[in-house]
């Protein structure tokens, strides 16, 4: 008998399921993401005991046609890419299809969409396996919950820390997804308790100011700037409100959050010598650029990307957050030679 077969595809979700859904934070991170692909304007996420006991997720997006529910289930199912040129050209948030087929694989999951066109439809899944399939309300958008995470992968349970690590790395996710999206209306409760929720007026500072305080808020100073390949925009505070810890800067791609070294440190670099050493700043640093010049396929979070011109892009950052504290006083104009 041949010893080398080709594992089934419920297999395949849970090894997968080890990679894209590690802990309830990134089941949060793929609903949202999907819910903001989707369009959606509002937002709304409701967790029980950090997402163990329950995730659920309501947007007012596009909603999933009928006949596609089941197949946004399977593996590598997904509405965003078609062709490998797409692959390097991507303007969604999503595109391996494997957040749907992995969340369900390791927990239940009802689901409730519709495209506000007929009737919509709610399916019962368990382990991936469809349970039952009902008509539902025609209210555009999807819902989706997820229970007894895990139930399947002890050991993954086990992993997990404690409810409040957990929650904490949910609130992380939360504040970032809504810092990068400020049209976007999100609630954020967490046992019953609201822990985040924005306006979607546009308006980044007051997100900051709700993630960070006010105090931090009125403290930001804001810059632009752009080359031919690169536009930079965003907030910085001013060197005197700083951090012992990295976290507080958030830097996006093309709305991704994304985290590399480089470009952080050419972040701290437009500091110059403002910042104590060891500290650092908080900040929303955004930048636009052609999707052709990065590959976001790099990881299965999308967490890490590959950059094309790391160092143009460095540099832009440096010389746009420098040149925006020289405007405010805080680095001197550089001495015009005689
Ligand atoms: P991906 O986001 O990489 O395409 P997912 O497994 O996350 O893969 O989702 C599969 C597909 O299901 C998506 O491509 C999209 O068409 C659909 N989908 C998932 N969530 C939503 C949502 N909240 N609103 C509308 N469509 C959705
Ligand atoms: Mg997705």
């Amino acid at each position: 008998m041949a010893a080398i077969r080709q594992l089934d595809d419920a297999l395949s979700n849970k090894i997968a399921a080890g990679e894209v859904v590690e802990r309830p934070a990134a089941i949060v991170k793929e609903l949202v993401e999907n819910a903001l692909d989707a369009g959606s304007t509002t937002i709304l996420v409701e967790l029980a005991e950090a997402g163990l006991q329950s995730i659920r997720v309501v947007d007012n997006g596009s909603g999933i046609e009928s006949e596609d529910v089941e197949t946004a289930f399977l593996r590598h199912a997904t509405s965003k890419i078609q062709t490998d040129r797409d692959l390097f050209n991507i303007h969604t948030l999503g595109f391996r299809g494997e957040a749907l087929p992995s969340i369900a694989s390791v927990s239940h999951v009802l689901v409730r969409t519709s495209t506000g066109e007929g009737e919509g439809v709610e399916l019962q899944l368990e382990g991936g396996h469809l349970k039952k399939r009902t008509a539902a309300p025609s209210r555009k958008g999807t819902e989706l919950v997820i229970s007894n995470l895990f139930y399947n992968t002890q050991a993954r349970l086990k992993y997990l820390k404690t409810s409040h690590t957990e929650a904490g790395h949910v609130s992380d996710v939360m504040n970032r997804l809504a810092m990068s999206n400020p049209t976007v209306a999100f609630e954020y409760v967490h046992n019953e308790k609201q822990v985040l929720k924005t306006s979607g007026n546009g308006d980044i500072r007051q997100v900051m100011a709700q993630i960070y305080g006010r105090s931090v808020a009125t403290k930001l100073v804001t810059f632009q700037e752009s080359s031919l390949d690169y536009q930079v925009t965003g907030y910085v505070c001013r060197p005197e409100v700083n951090r012992s810890s990295r976290q507080y800067l958030s830097v996006y791609i093309n709305g991704r959050y994304i985290r590399n070294y480089a470009l952080a440190g050419a972040i701290l670099q437009g500091y110059h010598t403002l910042l104590p050493i060891g500290r650092y700043p908080v900040a929303v640093v955004q930048i636009e650029m052609n999707p052709t010049l990065v590959d976001v396929n790099v990881h299965p979070a999308k967490m890490e990307v590959r950059l094309s011109k790391e160092a143009e892009l460095g540099a832009l950052l440096t010389s746009a957050i420098k040149k925006a504290f020289q405007q405010t006083q805080l680095i001197p104009e550089q001495q015009q030679p005689k």
